[in-house]
């Protein structure tokens, strides 16, 4: 091959990539600033862009260069082997089952919103039915047709099996389910109802504070207000969103924490790679370890609100004047079992998802049939979690994720979790001094090193493979575990 056919390859990748950024930022600006008649308007710009993304993706001069590229150096072969990847997986489905799927998207997404407010599944089973059929489909047009689910989960975590989440979650479940157990029989309760009355506006400063210190980097990217955070954009533009509760400053401050821990990898990917597998994330369970590595092994740590307490307490000194600094660590680090998964402690939040993995696995493999989902989902939240729904509302019904036909996307989170916490391990063996840093309001030799052992590798490894490489060692939840214990037995296991 000759070196203008691989750049003429990147040319093509990076015009694909650069129609996906507008509709991300359409997407984005949908959510934070959209007013409220110009709806209609947004749909079209959307549809449109979506349709020239689609068309520039499918494109048969990307096939015919792959077809006939033999790569020179390793980045070279990265960028080959992931575009192929990608190339496979838009051209093996035919453009009308994709406008199939996408027109039953949106019908079920609406059904399922209705569904939820009257609490009532049987409205939104047909939909679901009609979901996993194209999940199915879509699986066997790929060449998966006998392992749908390993399809399902590989969309989102390359290399990923279903038999490997098996080996891992049972081997979590059993260490969690005792320590579970064991805080709830605690006589220690974090403290209820003591944060009153935080302005927005202070704790938009202090929340700016915060996210800076941790290295999100404001000349490209920012933060806005939306009804669910989220965190949007790639490279050299990323845009997180936040919300606002005056009584109750933490959920707005660690949700943004954790929405910057997704916005510090996207903007640590390589720039001069933008465009190209190299320059992108290594999928959604690496993604969601840098979310929950800031959020949970950081942010609910003593080194760092040894920095940032005395701030708080100085931006909000009548607010906070009758908590001790106990109570608010215990605050901070709160366990109570709840029956909705984004309100879940991190504790708690795992068996949300083996939860959520049981029952999928159920349905691709035939063993449970979608009529039986509410039944098979409060006896496994009864076992898992201790609590039984009253009403689909607050069990099966309270997720997006299967109204939109998003199978295989919950196990990333757990993913996220192990992962997290395996390069907990290995950074705090790597600096055994990390905290003190936290301590002082440091966290550039964190973000440093997460720079280059994950984000700056772009896609060159699937998850798997680049836990083995960072960690040296296979992905294994016992680092969770030993994590969780470490934070939350010296609170409530004293
Ligand atoms: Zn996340």
């Amino acid at each position: 091959m000759s070196s203008g056919d691989y750049q003429c390859l990147v040319s093509r990748l990076k015009r694909v990539h650069y129609l996906g950024t507008a509709v991300g930022l359409l997407g984005w600006d949908e959510q934070v600033n959209l007013p409220p008649d110009s709806a209609d308007l947004r749909a079209e710009q959307l549809a449109l862009l979506a349709e020239l993304q689609h068309e520039a993706a499918v494109d048969p001069q990307i096939g015919a260069l792959l077809k006939n590229l033999v790569p020179v150096n390793a980045d070279q072969a990265v960028v080959v082997r992931e575009a192929q990847r990608d190339y496979d997986r838009v051209t093996k489905v035919p453009a009308s089952f994709v406008a199939e799927k996408a027109r039953h998207s949106s019908a079920a997404y609406h059904a399922w919103v209705a569904s939820k407010e009257k609490s009532d599944f049987a409205a939104f089973a047909p939909f679901l039915q009609k979901h996993l059929d194209i999940a199915l489909q879509e699986a066997s047009l790929l060449g998966w047709g006998d392992r749908p689910y390993d399809y399902a989960i590989d969309k989102h975590d390359p290399g990923v099996t279903s038999e490997k989440l098996t080996a891992l979650f049972g081997e979590l479940q059993a260490g969690l389910v005792p320590l579970v157990r064991a805080i709830a029989d605690s006589p220690v309760r974090a403290p209820i109802g003591v944060f009153r009355g935080f302005p927005i506006e202070a704790q938009r400063r202090f929340l700016r504070e915060v996210t800076e210190k941790l290295g999100f980097n404001y000349r490209r990217g920012r933060i806005d207000v939306s009804l669910h955070p989220f965190c949007e954009g790639a490279g050299a533009d990323i845009r997180m969103t936040t919300r606002f509760d005056p009584d109750n400053p933490l959920d707005s401050l660690f949700s943004s924490i954790h929405e910057t821990g997704h916005g510090l990898y996207e903007q640590g990917l390589p720039l001069k790679a933008q465009g190209t597998p190299l320059g992108q994330n290594a999928g959604m369970g690496v993604h969601e370890s840098q979310s929950r590595l800031w959020e949970n092994q950081v942010a609910r740590s003593h080194s760092f609100w040894a920095f940032f307490e005395p701030r708080f307490r100085g931006i909000f000194p009548q607010q906070l004047g009758h908590v001790s600094s106990d109570e608010f660590y215990l605050a901070v680090n709160e366990v109570a079992p709840t029956l909705i998964r984004v309100d879940s402690d991190e504790v708690h939040y795992n068996l949300h998802i083996l939860l959520r993995f049981e029952i999928e696995r159920r349905l691709f493999s035939g063993e449970l049939a979608v009529k039986d989902l509410p039944a098979a989902w409060n006896v496994l939240s009864q076992d898992l979690l201790g609590l039984t729904p009253d009403c689909d509302r607050m069990g099966v019904l309270q997720d997006v994720h299967w109204a939109s036909g998003s199978f295989g996307y919950f196990p990333s989170y757990c993913l996220g979790n192990m992962i997290a916490a395996q390069l907990w391990f290995t950074v705090g063996q790597v600096f055994p001094d990390l905290e003190t840093d936290f301590a002082k309001g440091d966290f550039a030799r964190l973000l440093g090193w997460l720079r280059t052992q994950i984000h700056e590798q772009g896609r060159r490894y699937q998850a798997l493979e680049l836990v083995r490489q960072v960690t040296g060692e296979e992905l294994t939840p016992k680092y969770l575990l030993r994590y969780l214990q470490s934070r939350y037995g010296p609170l409530y296991l004293k």
